[in-house]
């Protein structure tokens, strides 16, 4: 019984999420659930009147107008005000219900900008999306529907047992069956469609990260011809959910009205038989029965309702619990822990101690690195694609956890370094640029609150301040969707200006001029020279000609350094890496004919 015993942990937590984010309302919700009461007592008033109408009036044939008028008005007011106050209350429901759901769908947010960068190696963008809109959703749906149905439910029937009791206690026990039946009804619908419930859900999470990531694609599919292939894998998520639904649908509709609406039947009968039963043994119907029956007859068609209801929003409630444990499950991911270190930046001096480093255990991405950057220099990394240069910049960016003591900035280990001064003092350039949907000056402020004049000294300084001009709104065009709009190169020295305006101490480039042509790597080349002595550079390069003047250059190979020293003493190797490297460029450079040519010269 294992997976019960995990299904009741998670549902318990989900409760704990559900409870905790309406904490700050419960006095609201106390407040809500007193004149819910009161509305259900008013409600349940209905047939009292009306069995003392047929037992003082109408049987007795007493023609008394007044009193007659008072009973009819006593029963409009107690009507019109039981909806009012239901009303009322659903409103306040809903705002309480609503407030939730935006404290949720913030924490939610705040704790995944918090996580650790190893978290979305493993991550899936579609599903991370859905659970921060559509399942936090789903906990309104608790609170306007579940919680206010079941509430205004339970009262009522409460409210109507007990005076069904006043009124004649065997005759209540009887319909008081009715609940028992109606649990073990709702017990077995829960058996039957819980898996299936969990099973839609976690299927319309892959819809959505299909649809996601295809769209993130699109290029690369239309490029590969693979739209049919994919077309063809979403069609098949696609029927597995229906499949799912279609079984949730089916305990549903089997379960839940029919099997209710019977039940209901069968009790009117029982009351009806029970009644004739007493007056057949001996006494003739009394007036006061008649009176009593009207009100049970009544009670019964009103008492299955709340009971029919209670049941329904059992499904909702399934559905909440299990949108609410996946949320769960995502707040229960570790943060990355916060650095409650005071260390500040100074110089910029970097050095690596004996670094290793795997991101799955048993697997080494890093041997044994290292490395001493001084404060103001700029050394390149060059090696291999897959030789570690963009996990020992991970590293030194704290998005990975190195080994305690293997890292140091000015002398002291990277993670005495506080989170702000930290993130101030070092800058990046990522291989990918990445831009928001948004206008060059928002994409180089980044929200950081820079002001124009310093956001323009930075494009100048990164050499995009040039192309921004000529957009046709300046530095306030918006760049498309993640720079849609914008060559590769101009994304990328808008990511450079990026990295510049928050006048780092350090700077770290991965592959920034891949993408660019030689014109702009030479303006890139320039930018880097100007920061020499001002700011640490480390930059990974694959165009050997970005970092050909660096102080340094470490040649990686298979998580090792190989080579280190100026491009001179590199190259002075007699058949070193660095050198077959450089003369391996050449060749390449040599043998690409120009663009046009080579496009013509195929068959
Ligand atoms: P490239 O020039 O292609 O960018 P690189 O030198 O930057 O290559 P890294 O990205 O550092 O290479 O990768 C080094 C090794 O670590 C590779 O074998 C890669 O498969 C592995 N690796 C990189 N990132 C991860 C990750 N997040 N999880 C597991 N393994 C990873
Ligand atoms: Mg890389």
């Amino acid at each position: 019984m294992k997976p019960d015993a995990a299904q009741g942990g998670e549902r318990r937590a989900a409760l704990a999420l559900l409870l905790r984010a309406a904490r700050p309302e419960m006095p609201l919700l106390k407040r809500a659930v007193w004149w819910l009461a009161l509305a259900a007592g008013l409600e349940a008033l209905g047939p009292v009147l009306g069995k003392a109408f047929i037992d003082h009036y109408l049987l007795p044939r007493d023609a008394n107008l007044p009193a007659i008028a008072g009973l009819l008005g006593g029963a409009l007011v107690a009507g019109c005000l039981a909806s009012w106050l239901r009303y009322g209350q659903l409103v306040r429901l809903a705002g309480l219900a609503m407030r939730s759901v935006q404290r949720i769908r913030e924490s939610v947010y705040g704790h995944v900008l918090r996580l650790p960068m190893s978290f979305f190696d493993r991550a899936i963008t579609g599903q991370l999306v859905s659970r921060v809109t559509n399942d936090t959703e789903a906990v309104k749906t608790l609170y306007v529907q579940v919680l206010f149905v079941m509430l205004d439910s339970v009262i009522m029937l409460a409210g109507m047992l007990l005076t069904m009791a006043l009124l004649d206690w065997r005759l209540m026990l009887i319909v008081a069956l009715l609940v028992p039946a109606v649990v073990g009804i709702v017990w077995l619908y829960q058996r039957l469609s819980a898996p299936a419930v969990t099973r839609s859900r976690a299927l319309r999470s892959d819809i959505n990260a299909q649809a996601a990531e295809s769209i993130a694609g699109m290029p690369v599919i239309q490029a590969a011809g693979a739209a049919a292939q994919f077309n063809a894998r979403f069609a098949a998520t696609n029927a597995a959910h229906y499949a799912a639904r279609r079984l949730e649908l089916r305990a549903n509709a089997w379960l839940l009205r029919p099997a209710l609406d019977f039940l209901n039947v069968a009790m009117l009968g029982a009351v009806i038989a029970v009644v004739s039963l007493r007056t057949a043994s001996g006494s003739t119907m009394s007036a006061i029965e008649v009176g009593v029956l009207y009100a049970f007859v009544s009670y019964i068609a009103r008492v299955t309702e709340p009971l029919i209801q209670i049941t329904m929003q059992f499904s909702q409630l399934q559905q909440a619990m299990v949108a609410a444990a996946r949320v769960n499950t995502l707040l229960d991911e570790a943060e990355a822990p916060p650095a409650r270190a005071a260390g500040q930046v100074r110089a910029g001096a970097i050095s690596v101690h004996a670094l290793d480093f795997a991101y799955q255990p048993g697997r080494p991405v890093l041997h044994g690195l290292n490395l001493e950057v001084p404060a103001g220099r700029f050394v390149g990394i060059v090696g291999h694609t897959g030789s570690g240069k963009s996990t020992l910049l991970s590293l030194l960016l704290r998005f990975y956890e190195a080994p305690p003591g293997s890292l140091l900035i000015d002398g002291q280990a990277i993670t005495d370094i506080g989170d702000d001064a930290f993130r101030s003092a070092v800058g990046l350039v990522p291989q990918e640029p990445f831009l928001l949907a948004a206008s060059a000056r928002e994409n180089i402020d980044m929200g950081r609150g820079f002001t124009d004049a310093e956001i323009e000294a930075a494009a100048r300084a990164a050499h995009a301040d040039g192309f921004i001009r000529r957009l046709e709104h300046g530095y306030d065009t918006p760049l498309g969707e993640g720079g849609a709009r914008l060559s590769v190169g101009e994304k990328q020295l808008i990511a450079i200006a990026r990295a510049l305006a928050g006048k780092p101490r350090i700077l770290f480039l991965d592959e920034a001029t891949s993408h660019i042509d030689s014109e702009t790597e030479g303006i890139v080349q320039q930018a880097l020279t100007a920061l020499r002595g001002q700011v640490t550079v480390v930059a990974i390069a694959h165009r050997l000609s970005t970092i050909r003047e660096a102080d340094e250059i470490v040649v990686l190979n298979h998580g090792r350094i190989a080579e280190r020293g100026s491009h001179a003493a590199l190259m002075a190797i007699d058949r070193g890496l660095y050198q077959r490297l450089v003369q391996l460029q050449q060749l390449e450079a040599q043998e690409d004919p120009p663009d046009d040519l080579q496009a013509g010269a195929r068959p």
